[in-house]
């Protein structure tokens, strides 16, 4: 079984960075902009793999809100939290524009919050996150304590390997400017090997694997079977 970091998985660097960015959340031209690109397409997995409508869900490391809303929008009733408390704000005031019921917002890790609602939710997602974290393996220790016997896990993360590199980190930070220089670290990047790894040691089945890749013509994403820079990751606990 993995060991779970009760309070100190979180590397206020990171956090600080998401901090001075929270303003431009909700432009989908600014620093957000892949995420945006994202969002319908997981939103997309996310739904066709687990029933949603109705259902409790929690959305780790939530941010500005982006799948946050998106889950609510599909009829949920769900739970956002991150450590960074700008980004938080941002995702309340932008709920209230949005007018949308059944979503709360919390300050607190996954390992905080699974100290008291240990078992609690329906479907568990935790979307680029991982690789701003110290340990995700407890991270993803945390989702499992998280959810309901038989519930859904979705993460998101990006591959570490050569073109992972070229793209993530040189094309999107430096050649299209897609992304603020050093919001990625290569050495943080996560193989799904070692993903589902640390899923399996948790006590999670794995269900499947999925790639998310860019189009620079479109500018959009797409799934896809290419997992060699961003992709996702379904699980499930066991009943
Ligand atoms: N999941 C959102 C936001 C991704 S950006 C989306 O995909 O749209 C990464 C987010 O993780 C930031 O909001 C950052 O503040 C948050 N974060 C970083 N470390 C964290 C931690 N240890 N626990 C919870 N959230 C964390």
């Amino acid at each position: 079984m993995t060991m779970i970091n009760a309070g100190d998985n979180v590397d206020p660097l990171e956090v600080r960075k998401f901090d001075k960015l929270a303003s431009r959340w909700w432009d989908p031209e600014g620093e957000f902009k892949p995420l945006h690109r994202l969002n319908p397409v997981r939103i997309g997995y996310v739904a066709e793999r687990a029933v949603i409508a109705g259902s409790r869900c929690l959305d780790i490391g939530c941010g500005g809100g982006l799948l946050t809303e998106g889950l609510a929008q599909l009829g949920a009733d769900v739970t956002g939290i991150d450590m960074a408390g700008g980004p938080l704000t941002v995702a309340r005031m932008h709920q209230e524009i949005s007018g949308l019921e059944g979503i709360r917002y919390l300050e607190s890790s996954a390992e905080q919050l699974a100290l008291d609602e240990a078992g609690l939710y329906d479907t568990v997602t935790c979307m680029e996150v991982l690789e701003h974290v110290p340990d995700p393996a407890s991270l993803v220790a945390a989702c499992r304590q998280l959810v309901k016997p038989g519930g859904n896990i979705f993460l998101s993360t990006i591959n570490r390997n050569p073109k992972s590199f070229l793209m993530a980190i040189v094309g999107a930070e430096y050649v299209l400017g897609m992304l603020p220089r050093s919001t990625h670290e290569y050495a943080r990047f996560i193989k799904p090997s070692e993903l589902r790894r640390w899923s399996l040691q948790a006590g999670l089945h794995f269900r499947h694997l999925c790639g998310m890749t860019y189009s620079p013509f479109s500018g959009d994403f797409a799934l896809s079977d290419d997992v060699d820079v961003n992709y996702l990751m379904h699980l499930s606990a066991p009943e």
